[in-house]
């Protein structure tokens, strides 16, 4: 039996200083914080959770901020650029934006779409792109109102170690559909609206390095429990090695390294970021699984207190 995944549940990469990823995600970029938690398995450390007013998946980006960590360099084996979407003819307004924030940024074009892109704070490659695709935000934060805010990914460009396993992974595993080719690219296509369309060089890139600045691993929807243990059955049968499931109490992961490098996950859309907090409190107190509430005040007491702030470029 074959799947399809309907695209990017969410991509999770690494950072320095919590309260300066706050500040970019939220402040800059205007994502909503829908989840304060530790990483379970380094509690000392944060695991911050942006995406849209609901966290649904495909707008959901994720950071440890690991205040002593190294930097890494962007490289084979990683999501080399997150995409994220914007409606058609906000670019300007956040070419605007990025530059009132001193951030420099260059135009690309792909497959006749243009692409605005920029870096964070610790160096993590991003980019922008308009589409028709992907409803409205229902999040205005800062100076962005809703009809310019960013809706959820766009997708991601894929920089592999070996383009021609990790092309094979993509279609032949997760489903995707090709849909065109240039002189640099291969494109892809999954069934959703967000998170859906992945590019990869066709040149083989060398390794990159963990650390800030680059993305962990990039994980793919599963509609339900179901789908997701026929989706281990399924990479299992594909040759990859398939952790067992695990709970990650907003959604059941699993994780397997694809041929170019990539540590692909698959994790299901339930039961989301309010199976613990109200829809309108998320991302407002720190969240623990119940196996760490005993060491509440310990885990609270090495975490440095961060919050969801309007910036001071957007208070001029
Ligand atoms: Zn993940």
């Amino acid at each position: 039996m074959s799947l399809q995944t309907s695209g990017i549940h969410h991509i999770t990469a690494f950072a320095r200083d919590p309260q300066a990823n706050v500040d970019f995600y939220a402040g800059v970029l205007g994502l909503r914080l829908v989840k304060k938690t530790i990483n379970f398995d380094a509690p000392e450390v944060y695991h911050l959770y942006f995406g849209d007013q609901a966290g649904s998946p495909g707008t959901i980006i994720t950071f440890f901020p690991w205040p002593t960590s190294r930097k890494g360099r962007v490289g084979g084996g990683q999501v080399g650029v997150t995409t994220y979407v914007v409606p058609p003819g906000a670019l300007g307004f956040w070419e605007d934006r990025l530059q009132k924030f001193g951030i420099s940024t260059k135009m690309q074009t792909r497959f006749a779409e243009k692409y605005l892109q920029f870096t964070d704070n610790e160096g993590l490659q991003l980019e922008l792109v308009e589409r028709e695709e992907g409803a409205e935000s229902e999040w205005a934060f800062g100076g962005i109102p809703r009809e310019k805010a960013i809706k959820g990914f766009g997708g991601a460009v894929l920089f592999s170690t070996n383009a021609a396993q990790t092309r094979q992974a993509l279609e032949s595993t997760l489903g995707l559909k090709k849909t065109g080719e240039d002189q640099e690219y291969t494109r892809y296509q999954a069934t959703g609206e967000l998170g859906n369309i992945i590019d990869v060089p066709h040149a083989d890139m060398a390794h990159g390095a963990g650390g800030a600045g680059t993305v962990h691993h990039i994980a793919w929807r599963a509609k339900d429990f179901t789908e997701h243990a026929e989706w281990r059955s399924l990479a299992a049968r594909h040759g990859f090695e398939p952790t067992d499931i695990i709970d990650r109490q907003y959604f059941n992961a699993i994780y397997f390294r694809e041929g170019g490098g990539i540590l692909f996950e698959i994790a299901t859309d339930p039961p989301g970021f309010a199976r613990d907090e109200e829809p309108a409190e998320l991302g407002h107190h720190l969240m623990l699984p119940e196996w760490f509430e005993p060491y509440r005040s310990q885990i609270e007491a090495n975490l440095t207190a961060i919050q969801v702030r309007v910036l001071e470029e957007d208070r001029i």
